[in-house]
């Protein structure tokens, strides 16, 4: 049996037909750019996550470029961010202006921890952080990370981009965030069927400049309060999405499943598995195992001649990156990043994945001496 790592067209029964046919009604109505639908998922996105304000933009990128301009990160400052995250985060640093330092990860959570989050404000002096919430996980330190920015002054960004409907201490994770992003990819959670983005905030007067920010700088049609840029969410991708946040519990649920039966029924030693914290609810976006980076490769291959998708989600740390040059303005590194790196390892795991994929993937890996 061939059992992709990712399968993104198990849509719900009916799905395919609706959306179709309210793409029809979008160009019948020249709905492209913006129009009700937008405005109606801004509202069911807001809904969802449970936040006090949420707008739509292009991309999971541009979304954290824009929280970071409109949270107030100016030109130069430096901005603290995990060593073990996907480069947007690092990247959108630099396209602000501002300056990137890398923290080290833990190697039981693999995310920041508060003690490494103090470190680095002591030694850099930074004006913001980005905090990153990964496979579907939130960092089980959210809350004392969230503590000590507030006492340090320091602005927090919430990347989320793979952690929509995560829940910490039983509430919404991006809820309790000041800003939080998030993207929807395709391959994520919440996937358009092309690219967008979300941003979301606590306090009205900052996500009103995120608003200016998503289109052009506009107070009025030819007024220009700021420099912006173009970021905004199309009609089409929001009618799909809204039509997708109508099944994105069961989704999740179909999803999250997965992940506790790999971790339950995969007794292989070669393979250990890595969960949530006990206090964070996960939504399924991602299996994640390590293992002896010497006998990764091996893995890899036996997984190949099987035909079992597999991810390395991330084979190498932010600050090793070769578009780090030049942009890196320090680092914190005890080795743990560039270690989960090469010892990660995800099995596949994506919505509606079927019984007979998941024993099969169970067993296969079962039986790999
Ligand atoms: C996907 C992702 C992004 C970027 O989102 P895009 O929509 O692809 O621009 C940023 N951060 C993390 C952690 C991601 O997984």
């Amino acid at each position: 049996m061939k059992v992709p790592f990712i399968d993104i067209l198990r849509f719900e029964n009916g799905f395919y037909e609706t959306v179709t046919q309210k793409a029809a009604e979008l160009i019948k109505n020249g709905h492209f750019v913006g129009g009700p639908v937008v405005g109606q998922f801004e509202t069911a996105l807001k809904d969802y996550t449970k936040t006090a304000f949420a707008l739509g933009c292009a991309n999971g990128t541009d979304a954290i470029q824009l929280a970071l301009r409109a949270a107030g990160v100016k030109k130069n400052d430096k901005v603290l961010l995990p060593d073990m995250t996907f480069w947007a985060t690092f990247e959108s640093v630099v396209n602000v202006g501002a300056v990137p330092y890398t923290l080290d990860v833990s190697r039981e959570t693999l995310h920041l921890t508060v003690a490494s989050v103090k470190e680095g404000i002591e030694k850099f002096k930074p004006q913001a952080l980005i905090l990153v919430h990964l496979y579907g996980w939130a960092c089980p330190e959210t809350v004392e990370i969230r503590k000590l920015c507030k006492d340090s002054n320091v602005i927090l960004i919430e990347d989320c981009a793979q952690a929509i409907g995560t829940k910490i201490n039983n509430e919404s994770l991006i809820a309790g965030a000041m800003a939080a992003t998030t993207s929807f990819y395709p391959a994520k959670v919440l996937g358009a069927s092309g690219d967008a983005g979300g941003v979301f905030f606590k306090e009205a007067q900052v996500a009103k400049d995120c608003q200016i920010l998503i289109n052009h700088g506009r107070t009025g049609h030819y007024d220009h309060g700021m420099i912006g840029w173009n970021s905004r969410l199309g009609a089409y991708e929001a009618m799909f999405m809204l039509e997708s946040l109508k099944h994105l519990d069961a989704k999740l649920a179909s999803r999250r499943v997965v992940c506790e039966r790999y971790r339950k029924e995969i007794k292989n030693p070669a393979l250990k598995f890595i969960g949530p914290a006990s206090n964070v609810w996960e939504n399924g976006y991602l299996s994640v195992a390590v293992m002896d980076p010497t006998s990764r490769p091996a893995f890899i291959e036996y997984l190949k001649k099987h035909e079992i998708g597999y991810g390395t989600v991330y084979p190498g740390a932010m600050s090793e990156q070769p578009g780090a040059t030049g942009h890196i303005g320090g680092k914190i590194s005890h080795g743990h990043a560039d270690w989960v790196a090469k010892s990660v390892i995800n099995l596949p795991c994506f919505a509606y994945m079927k019984q007979e994929e998941v024993d099969f993937v169970i067993k296969t890996v079962n039986d790999y001496k």
